[in-house]
């Protein structure tokens, strides 16, 4: 069991000054709460046990290895676990951060973003100064951690709609890439907790039924999921607020159509009351095997190839160099080097390694190896604006765990012998939309975006995308909204007082950012630049989400519980004043994709990169297009998919 004092070995003190330095406005205020929370943290999580093998570089380095996947991460486990169930092939991991194992700040559910920005489990990355965003410069947490980003994300479990995923095989003209193809890959990613019951109003009496209609699901996945067994008082009430606004509760959201507001899943293990993620499910399930090995804290830094001795002139990956404390080691893959470094660190790496724009390798002394322009290109994120209200007196929110030390007390005391209560629980009641669900001035918005697109100077893959985008506009069979509820203050909290969140955001944006390295230190970050807010479109499509938020916390039965709205400020009413106030206010979901995409040459259908004969991106960055969904599922099913591409090509 860890207690708190052994897993923050940086005080507190240091802790939030590093914090309020890169923290996003949003999270930096859960650390009011970060002291009492890792006091009730000291009830120790019971994640699966499964044992952590040597780390001992220089054996690790001796294996013959088959597969050699960069990233012990959400994608970088599945798939090495996959290709680990032959046990006549040796499968290897190497992983930057650790296991935290049974540690709370990762596994009980209410602490969800006390993770953020803490350098023993975040890579704490910021963006460069966002012009469109007062020139602010944010963070972009990302999991450094066995288990990656799914070790630090906020347990919602969601699969998009159909259209979007059938969009990547129209742009990869590969239709295995595709809602039907990878279905079977969502459902082989997941177990879905039985017996449980949908209470959100709007459902009929057998709505909890059909969401588990038995072709959508998956039933012997490692991940397990689960609905939330306890709700904060304005859960109810923000999806009746909804519902009273015309938007329908859905019974199914995993079943192709996501456009309604939904009892989101989450990625908890009911049973036990923590997080189910790749470390505590992939991880485990393959760490006894004589043939699956991982070295952790061990940093990738290249890739080596071998000419080919063909006419293919195609490079074959080899080796990869890694960092251990202050020795450097190279480990060899005779199959296959699988890169799943997470759509930062993946362009970040084949930079490093010689594979990308030529001319950006050669000006940084890097000898090119393989001229792809596109690698590092395509950056696409979600974007959201925060309503913030201050709830009446009496309604019951996460707050209490700040402002209630007999509330925090009692749930501890039922977290340590149920594993339920609220600190198993979190928030999951989010709402995907079409424009046409919100405002009857959709043409004007299609307007916005074609201005948009022949303002820019789009690549072909950019042009691709926004053909399709422009037609889900146009016909609302696509979300391009979010709310998402949060039963917390975020800013500017006071002592005896509880708040909601409603986030409002965009998620089908034009905007396209990049990834670079600057430099060839491979302990340096690279160049983030997602260029947020650049245009007239993604602002009005963030202000579309925005007022939307606030049309709902003004609707009955939510407005009922509602004392004040603190932000933005209630005279904040013209497009002008709200526009100003998401400039300002602006928060990514953590949702960054498509930096080494399928359908553009980086990667084709079979994840290879082009020019290699056995270098695979098996990660958020091969996405050709985002989604309109938080998206570890999307990455699980992909790992699976590679999986099963690579154990046939390999
Ligand atoms: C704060 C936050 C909240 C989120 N909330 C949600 C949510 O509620 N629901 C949802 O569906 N999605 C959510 N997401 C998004 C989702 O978790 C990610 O999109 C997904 O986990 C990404 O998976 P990946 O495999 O691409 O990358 P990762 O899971 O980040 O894996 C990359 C791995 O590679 C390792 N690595 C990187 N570089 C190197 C190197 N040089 N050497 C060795 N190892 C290296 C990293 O340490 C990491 O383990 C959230 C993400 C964040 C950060």
């Amino acid at each position: 069991m860890h207690k708190a004092s052994h897993i923050i070995n940086v005080s507190l003190p240091d802790f939030l000054q590093h914090y309020r330095r890169t923290g996003s406005p949003a999270m930096r205020n859960l650390y009011q709460s970060f002291a009492l929370l890792t006091a009730l943290s000291s009830v120790a999580s019971s994640s699966a046990v499964c044992n952590v093998g040597s780390n001992d570089p220089v054996a690790f380095s001796e294996i013959s290895l088959d597969y050699l996947v960069i990233g012990g991460g959400t994608a970088g486990l599945a798939v090495a676990s996959r290709l680990a169930e032959d046990t006549e092939v040796q499968v290897g991991v190497i992983e930057a951060g650790t296991f935290h194992r049974d540690d709370p700040l990762i596994d009980v559910p209410v602490n969800v973003g006390l993770t953020e920005g803490n350098p023993l489990y975040d890579w704490d990355y910021t963006t460069i100064a966002q012009p469109g965003a007062n020139g602010q410069s944010f963070a972009v947490p990302r999991g450094k951690m066995l288990g990656g980003s799914s070790g630090m994300n906020f347990l919602a479990w969601e699969r998009a709609s159909q259209p979007e995923y059938d969009a990547w095989g129209s742009l990869v003209q590969d239709n295995t890439w595709s809602f039907q193809g990878l279905l079977p890959y969502f459902r082989k990613a997941a177990t879905v907790f039985p017996n449980q019951t949908n209470p959100f109003p709007g459902l009929p009496p057998n709505g909890s039924t059909a969401a588990f209609n038995p072709e959508d699901e998956g039933f012997s996945g490692p991940i397990q999921i689960a609905y939330s067994d306890l709700y904060m008082d304005p859960v109810f009430p923000f999806v009746q607020s909804l519902n009273n606004i015309g938007i329908p509760t859905l019974a199914d959201a995993e079943a192709g159509n996501t456009t309604g507001v939904e009892n989101s899943r989450q990625s908890v293990n009911r049973a036990q009351g923590v997080r189910s993620y790749a470390a505590t499910t992939y991880y485990c399930r393959s760490v006894n095997q004589t043939n699956f090995h991982v070295i952790m804290n061990a940093t990738a830094f290249r890739i080596g190839f071998q000419n080919s001795s063909d006419e293919t002139q195609l490079l074959t990956a080899k080796s990869v160099e890694f960092t251990l404390g202050n020795d450097t080691y190279t480990a060899n893959a005779s199959k296959a080097v699988i890169l799943s470094a997470g759509a930062y660190n993946t362009p970040k790496l084949l930079e490093l390694s010689g594979i990308g724009n030529a001319t950006r390798l050669e000006s940084l002394g890097i000898p090119s190896l393989i001229d792809l322009p596109q690698v590092g290109e395509n950056l696409q994120d979600h974007l959201f604006a925060p309503v913030q209200y201050q709830v009446k007196s009496g309604i019951t929110t996460f707050d209490q765990f700040r402002i209630n030390s007999t509330f925090a007390a009692e749930q501890a005391a039922i977290y340590n012998s149920t594993r339920a209560g609220f600190m198993a629980a979190s928030d999951s009641a989010i709402s995907f939309l079409p424009f046409q669900a919100t405002t009857n001035n959709v043409d004007s918005l299609l307007q916005l975006f074609n201005q948009t697109v022949a303002d820019s100077n789009a690549s072909p893959l950019q042009l691709a995308q926004y053909d399709i985008q422009g037609g889900w506009i146009r016909d609302g069979t696509v979300p391009q909204m979010e709310l998402i509820l949060f039963s917390r203050g975020f800013v500017n909290l006071g002592p005896n007082t509880s708040y909601i969140n409603i986030l409002g955001g965009g998620l089908h944006l034009t905007s396209h950012g990049s990834v670079h390295i600057n430099t060839t230190d491979a302990l340096v970050q690279p160049v983030i630049s997602p260029n947020w807010l650049s245009n007239d479109f993604d602002v009005a499509a963030v202000l579309e989400g925005l007022k939307f938020a606030l049309r709902t916390g003004s609707t009955l039965p939510l407005a009922d519980l509602i004392d004040i709205q603190t932000d933005p400020e209630p005279d904040a009413q013209s497009d002008a004043a709200l526009i100003e106030y998401i400039r300002g206010s602006v928060e990514t979901a953590h949702h960054p994709v498509g930096t080494a995409p399928m359908a553009t040459r980086v990667v084709d259908a079979s994840l290879l990169v082009y020019g290699t004969s056995n270098l695979r991106i098996v990660d958020a960055s091969i996405m050709p297009l985002t989604v309109a969904a938080h998206l570890q599922e999307s990455v699980y099913a992909i790992a699976e998919k590679a999986a099963d591409i690579i154990k046939v090509q390999s």
